[in-house]
């Protein structure tokens, strides 16, 4: 089997760990960038002897990029060093006060109370409710997938236990209530461009990722992070090709098949994903003819995170006070964000955030000089400002501004400088409006509402960096490559006609039933079908091993032969990831001899093995409602209490007592169940009852639930649930005959049974 080949557009974080986890997933991967350098937004700019982080600089979750090396086996430490910041950040107040914030969480209480006294314990409890948004909004939601609506709706009552109806600033007011520390505590926001006043609260998970995890700077800057990736793509064969602008993407009929690059120069692909900018990739790359969801007219209704002006500057002498990161806040903070997102005018009265890498890593200066940056959050370019003239203008105020701060002389000493505006963003990264995060982080534009990380429009187009759940910012990009890796096909795709062999060879009725359905959910069907009864067959074989292995390889995200051909059906289908997990933990625990002791066990049991079937069947057969996925549950489970009724000897012989022991008088052993002790048999035939009732309340709920599904599946659910029911009938007919032989419908009978499912069909939704 050929492996499938993905193109990534945009070599920004998200597009680094995006092709790494395709690599790992077994796909071609090349990546196309238009800058000349990778790293996106963290462009490494060198002016003479001086070197510059373009962007990021707060490396938090140094988690997340230990994961992208221990893909391949590797260790981050051996490529790059994380040195730790201390502290976190300084506030300068307008009003000459300041806040050292960092440290352990008595360091940042003393700190407060210093200066608000007995206020401390306000920010105690801020980061403990922030450690609540967190566990939901990081742990639960951050790498899953968004692009159903069930999955939002699933999450609303959590998110409104969680204010996320508030914005960050009114959530922060509720707990702090000095002004400056409100506005201290509110500026995550921006730090992926949102405004911290109309920011949902959710984000005020990014306080506790900080509280959690620490801040962190790569020796040698963000570069030699983004270095360190570079270096083990080339390592894990992802080939790199920079100064590339992709124009166009190639459609035939609904599917993405590739990209145009401006030169006309075409390269196909099995799947497109893209890390840029998802507003301009659907208005300028893709025919308006393609697009029913993202038309031009809903794109113009976006809004869109804030633009930034970045001034790199060398000094020649150094400023050792100065922290590695300050946020110098001006005189006023709601005017300045109206004017930032509202009136969408420039500052008189600007907040700075000033970077001197050199507090933490001396290199990053040359001998006896500083190198920094500073950047003021200003409008994009939805504003009437003209950078061309405005850019020296602002230049000049926050240079002035930082004079009479913190640099004091700078003009004196600056030996180089150079500056981005809104412009640059737009040119240099394909940004529309020149905003610095894509879309604001917006309550309207998050999780469902962002843009989905696999396109609605065209097939095998996905997205992954600032403008897709989860968001911007350098752990929101490095996570949305894992929400993407979880819904891509796997880079092998099989062989369907060897699926429909098996599945007509090993099951026959349900093969004649299978020619009732459409060609492609059919073929899904068989593929489904091969990935459970390869897991049953390592089951029954004894072949744990095989399935620890699959498990673990599922839990980890690791690619695995069998299991990918279901990570094929999640992304054309969209089925989810609990139910296999649970069928194969109670394949698992099968393993080691079976004992079932109640009926609540044995339930719990016949979910996992079979109720889990009915639930990864309902996308196939395009149901999703939340009512008719209980009712797949149901008649699952129905199914396989009748399974172990006729089986009851042959579990035996194997180890295994299904019947649950207290529906017995005493515990039976598998020598009891194999005996023609009359007791035992008596016994036995009364618990089969029982199951054959428990199993008749199920089957009634499957056959309610057959009304949620399309004609044609509704003939062969219902014929299979009856089918299954017939069986119940003839052990219910026979309860001894387990001893003998096994129940089987004659064929005669399957057909008989068909022909009501036929008619029944036809009712009404
Ligand atoms: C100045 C600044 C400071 C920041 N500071 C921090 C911080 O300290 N901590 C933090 O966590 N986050 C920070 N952020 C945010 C963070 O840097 C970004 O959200 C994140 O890096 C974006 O990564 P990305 O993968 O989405 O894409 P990007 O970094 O935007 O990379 C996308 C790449 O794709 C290229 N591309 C786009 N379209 C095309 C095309 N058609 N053809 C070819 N190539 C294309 C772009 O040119 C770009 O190189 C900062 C951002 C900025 C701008």
């Amino acid at each position: 089997m050929e492996a499938r080949r993905a193109l990534v557009v945009g070599a920004g974080f998200g597009g680094i760990a995006m092709c790494l986890r395709l690599k790992r997933l077994g796909y071609q991967v090349t990546v196309l960038d238009n800058n000349p350098k990778a790293g996106g937004r963290a462009q490494v700019y060198e002016l003479d002897k001086y070197k510059f982080d373009g962007g990021p600089t707060v490396i938090t979750a140094p988690f997340l990029f230990d994961e992208l090396f221990e893909l391949f086996g590797k260790k981050r430490s051996d490529y790059v060093e994380f040195l730790p910041v201390e502290p976190w950040y300084r506030f300068e107040f307008a009003d000459g006060s300041r806040l050292d914030y960092g440290g352990t969480l008595e360091d940042t209480i003393t700190e407060i109370n210093r200066l608000s006294p007995g206020e401390g314990g306000g920010y105690e409890r801020l980061v403990a409710f922030s450690k609540r948004i967190f566990s939901v909004g990081f742990d639960k939601l951050a790498d899953q997938p968004f692009h159903r609506f069930v999955t939002m709706l699933a999450q609303v009552p959590a998110l409104l236990a969680l204010k996320s109806y508030l914005s960050v600033y009114s959530l922060v007011g509720k707990f702090l209530k000095d002004d400056r520390l409100r506005r201290a505590f509110s500026i995550h926001p921006l730090l992926v461009g949102g405004n911290p006043m109309q920011t949902t609260s959710i984000y005020c998970l990014i306080h506790y990722l900080e509280r959690k995890w620490g801040v962190w700077f790569p020796k040698g800057g963000t570069g030699a992070l983004v270095q360190a990736l570079v270096k083990l793509m080339h390592e894990v064969g992802v080939t790199l090709e920079l100064n590339r602008q992709v124009s166009k993407v190639m459609v035939e009929g609904k599917k993405a098949v590739g990209i145009q690059l401006e030169n006309g120069e075409e390269r196909l692909a099995d799947l497109v994903v893209f890390d840029a900018d998802p507003p301009k990739v659907y208005r300028d790359l893709i025919d308006a003819r393609h697009r029913s969801k993202w038309t031009n007219r809903r794109l113009k209704r976006l809004s869109f995170s804030m633009g930034l002006f970045v001034w790199y500057f060398g000094t020649s002498r150094r400023y050792p006070d100065v922290e590695h990161h300050t946020i110098i806040m001006g005189k006023v903070f709601k005017e300045l964000l109206e004017d930032i997102y509202d009136r969408k005018i420039l500052s008189d009265d600007l907040s700075l955030y000033l970077h001197r890498p050199a507090a933490s890593d001396s290199s990053m200066a040359p001998e006896g000089g500083d190198a920094f940056y500073v950047l003021a959050p200003v409008p994009n370019k939805l504003a009437k400002v003209d950078w061309v003239k405005a850019g020296e203008r602002i230049r000049l105020q926050v240079q002035k501004q930082l004079e009479d701060t913190l640099l004091p002389g700078l003009g004196d000493c600056l030996e180089v400088s150079h500056f981005v505006t809104p412009d640059d963003f737009e040119s240099k990264f394909n940004t529309l409006w020149g905003s610095g995060f894509s879309i604001a982080p917006l309550f309207r534009q998050s999780a469902w509402f962002r843009f989905h990380n696999q396109s609605e429009e065209l097939e095998n187009l996905y997205f992954c960096g600032a403008g897709t759940h989860p968001g911007a910012g350098v752990p929101g990009v490095v996570s949305s490559a894992r929400v993407v890796e979880k819904l891509v096909p796997p880079a092998r795709v099989g062989d369907e006609d060897a699926f429909q062999k098996i599945f007509r060879s090993k099951s026959r009725t349900f093969s004649l039933a299978s020619l009732l359905l459409p060609k492609e959910r059919a073929e899904a069907i068989f593929r489904l079908y091969y990935i459970c009864r390869t897991l049953d067959d390592w089951a029954d074989e004894g072949h744990g091993e095989k399935l620890r292995e699959a498990s673990q390889c599922w839990s980890e995200h690791r690619p695995h032969e069998l299991l990918d051909h279901y990570r094929f059906l999640q992304a054309r289908w969209g089925l989810g990831s609990l139910p296999l997990t649970e069928l194969m933990d109670a394949m698992l625990r099968e393993q080691e001899g079976v004992r079932i002791k109640s009926e609540e066990e044995l339930l719990e049991y016949c979910h996992g093995v079979a109720g889990t079937i009915g639930l990864m069947t309902c996308p196939i057969f395009g149901v999703t409602e939340p009512d008719a996925l209980q009712h797949a549950d149901d008649l699952g489970i129905a199914m396989q209490l009748t399974n172990i009724c006729r089986d009851v000897r042959e579990d035996a012989e194997n180890d295994r007592i299904y019947l649950p022991a207290d529906f017995f008088t005493t515990s039976p052993s598998v020598s009891d169940l194999l005996s023609k002790d009359s007791k035992w048999i008596e016994e036995t035939v009364l618990v089969k009852r029982r199951l054959l009732s428990l199993a008749e309340e199920r089957y009634a709920s499957g056959e309610a639930g057959i009304r949620y599904l399309p004609f044609r599946m509704r003939i062969v659910v219902r014929w299979a649930g009856r089918m299954y029911r017939e069986i119940g009938e003839l052990i219910r007919d026979d309860p001894t005959g387990y001893h003998s032989e096994r129940a089987v419908v004659k064929s005669g009978k399957k057909l008989r049974i068909l022909l009501p499912s036929l008619g029944r069909a036809f009712l009404p939704r």
